[in-house]
């Protein structure tokens, strides 16, 4: 029991992981549905003595299982769901042409529209479905009708295919409802994401953004990184003489030439503290990494926002650390050397730039 409530709410929420997904998991779950329908249909034709019946639904129960591995295995969702729409087009046609169970096993033929819009995309299913009301009309009101065998009558005939065109409306309807509510759940799922890893302030990512960026980092394997962590100087003076407000223009500026200039590498800039900084490099080499630094402290000092501390314009003071790294240690190491080195950069006097090196 506890299996399956894991396996199908993994199935679940695979379902949000995009459209496609979203597809591919239904077919997967009708597939189940299918088998486990067809299984006891055949299991009571046996018992009925249905035998040509039971044969078909044995088959149906097959051909939901080797799909349902199929796309499984492969991934491959499209090959499997336009292959069940043709089996099942094909299978509940022969269901009507069969006349069996005195007519009966027709009526398997109205599930065809919503089982379409189940498991195709919209386009697709209407063009399914469409093909499906064709089948149905030239067997039950064109001259084709003579080969049906005598066990529907004429109320039947005249009435089936309305059923099979309201279940058809109201499966378009319903899965207009769907795919519009999944598309803006989808949307407001990608905003409340989107927000909740980014700094209010700057617009930089924060630190919920940087510790999902460093488990897809690790899992990814060992990398080279350059982590250099960045500090306003004298700031509390900065905003004790200009107030708060012009304080977080000023965070907002810097935050702007470390964007802009991040934007060259495949980097993450985060508001790491205050007035802290933190931007980590991949696949850059080590002068790189220090040229870049070096461009962010003239760039922000080039920015010229007067201040009555340092040389009398806004700067910052740079740590830079770089190694190889392959554990969550060996990440924090780098940070924790980044900031041992924006501490000797403060030491040196400010508005400078000091790196340092792992011990092993
Ligand atoms: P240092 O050169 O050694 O870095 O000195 P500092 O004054 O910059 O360092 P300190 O840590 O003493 O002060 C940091 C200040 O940053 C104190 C705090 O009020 C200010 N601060 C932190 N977050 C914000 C913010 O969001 N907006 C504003 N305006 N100020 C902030
Ligand atoms: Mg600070
Ligand atoms: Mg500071």
């Amino acid at each position: 029991m506890n299996y399956l409530k894991k396996f199908f709410k993994g199935l679940l929420e695979d379902m949000f992981v995009n459209r496609t997904n979203r597809l591919c998991v239904q077919l997967r779950l009708f597939c189940i549905a299918g088998a486990g329908i067809s299984v006891i249909m055949t299991v009571l034709n046996i018992i009925k003595a249905e035998y040509r019946l039971g044969f078909e639904t044995g088959i149906s129960a097959a051909v939901c299982i080797v799909i349902y591995l199929y796309t499984k295995k492969t991934g491959r969702y499209l090959a499997g769901s336009l292959c069940m729409a043709f089996i099942l087009l094909g299978m509940f046609t022969l269901y009507v042409a069969g006349g069996l169970v005195e007519g009966f096993a027709a009526l398997w033929f109205c599930l065809y529209p919503f089982i379409c819009f189940f498991i195709l995309q919209m386009k697709p299913a209407i063009l399914f479905s469409g093909i499906g009301l064709s089948v149905l009309i030239a067997f039950l009101w064109t001259p084709l009708h003579h080969i049906l065998p005598p066990v529907y009558s004429q109320n039947f005939l005249l009435r089936f295919p309305f059923l099979y065109i309201g279940n058809f409306v109201f499966s378009l309807a319903l899965n207009g409802f769907y795919v519009y509510t999944y598309g803006r759940l989808q949307q407001l799922n990608q905003q409340f994401e989107y927000l909740s890893n980014q700094d209010g302030l700057t617009q930089l990512s924060n630190r919920i953004y940087l510790e999902q960026y460093k488990q897809n980092l690790l899992e990814k394997g060992c990398t080279e990184l350059h982590a250099l962590m960045l500090d306003v100087d004298f700031f509390k003076q900065y905003n004790d003489t200009y107030g708060h407000m012009a304080g977080d223009e000023v965070l907002k500026s810097v935050a702007g030439v470390i964007r802009r200039l991040s934007a060259g590498f495949r980097s993450i800039a985060v508001r790491y503290g205050g007035e802290e900084f933190l931007v980590v490099l991949q696949e850059a080499g080590k002068e790189e990494a220090t040229a870049f630094a070096e461009k962010l402290l003239q760039e922000i000092h080039d920015l010229k926002i007067p201040h009555v501390a340092g040389d009398g314009y806004v700067s910052v003071s740079i740590g830079i650390s770089s190694r190889r790294v392959s554990s969550e240690e060996q990440f924090m190491n780098l940070l924790n050397d980044a900031d041992k080195a924006l501490y000797c950069a403060k030491q040196s006097g400010r508005n400078c730039l000091s790196g340092w090196q792992p011990a092993t």
